[in-house]
């Protein structure tokens, strides 16, 4: 059984892509958890952090607090739009702890949520709080496996985890594309609620165009006329070799 026929057996699957800062995985991943979302699976963007400490809206003139609250909404917004669940955790911009403490709050989260498929920044990532939040998960993904870390809830082990493309990740080489030319409009309107995406002049540079533009290369790349495009360490198990379409 190729990995293909499990989808079309009906098989439905949890995704909880883990951002660092609210509107990363919209961009990076939001037209493939669009996609799933369409056809019956089901998806938790989980943010670590807002992003309240950008310092394109000090220079507009926001506060933490309000840019805060500006994010939060926008990202409830733009998590409605994909079809997904949105989670916040309590961390700050700029300040998050590479500790136990972050690591059993996601253990906990995992068992919780109890995904499939995780989808999160990447060891090539290179953005301080980007690189923890690769750290942590990584080793949560492992603690919330072991039936002997005794928590609030069972242990619990996903199927694969995946790691997205952000703008600091360095030699990113992607050996998974996936077709989102069916959900791009939905994916753009996803990503038209942030206003640090959708407007050039308060986001310092065209976010709107980057992403678009990423999603055609990806798609150029892999045949497709949109795609997003993912690196994993997934170690398939068939009997014979699995065939592209
Ligand atoms: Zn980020």
């Amino acid at each position: 059984m190729g990995l293909k026929k499990e989808h079309e057996l009906g098989k439905k699957y949890h995704i909880v892509a883990f951002a660092t800062h609210a509107g990363d995985m919209e961009g990076v991943a939001g037209g493939v958890i669009a996609k799933h979302v369409k056809v019956g699976h089901k998806a938790t963007i989980v943010n670590f952090m807002l992003g309240e400490k950008a310092p394109f809206a000090t220079a507009a003139g926001l506060s933490a607090e309000e840019y805060a609250e500006e994010k939060r909404k926008e990202s409830e917004e733009a998590a409605r739009v994909l079809g997904a669940n949105v989670r916040f955790l309590p961390f700050k911009d700029a300040e998050l702890p590479d500790t136990d403490d972050a690591r059993y709050l996601i253990c906990d989260l995992i068992r919780e949520l109890k995904p499939d498929i995780i989808i999160c920044p990447g060891p090539k990532d290179v953005q301080k709080d980007h690189i923890i939040t690769y750290r942590i998960v990584k080793d949560a993904i492992f603690w919330a496996s072991l039936p002997g870390m005794k928590r609030k809830y069972p242990a619990h082990s996903i199927k694969n985890l995946y790691f997205a493309e952000g703008l600091a990740t360095k030699n990113f080489s992607p050996n998974v594309y996936i077709d989102i030319t069916d959900v791009f409009d939905i994916w753009v309107e996803s990503l038209m609620k942030f206003r640090y995406i959708r407007d050039e002049k308060f986001g310092g540079f065209p976010r709107l165009d980057y992403y678009k533009t990423l999603a055609r290369l990806r798609g150029i790349e892999s045949g497709f006329k949109y795609a997003q495009a993912f690196e994993t360490d997934l170690i398939l198990k068939l009997q014979f070799f699995p065939i592209n379409e």
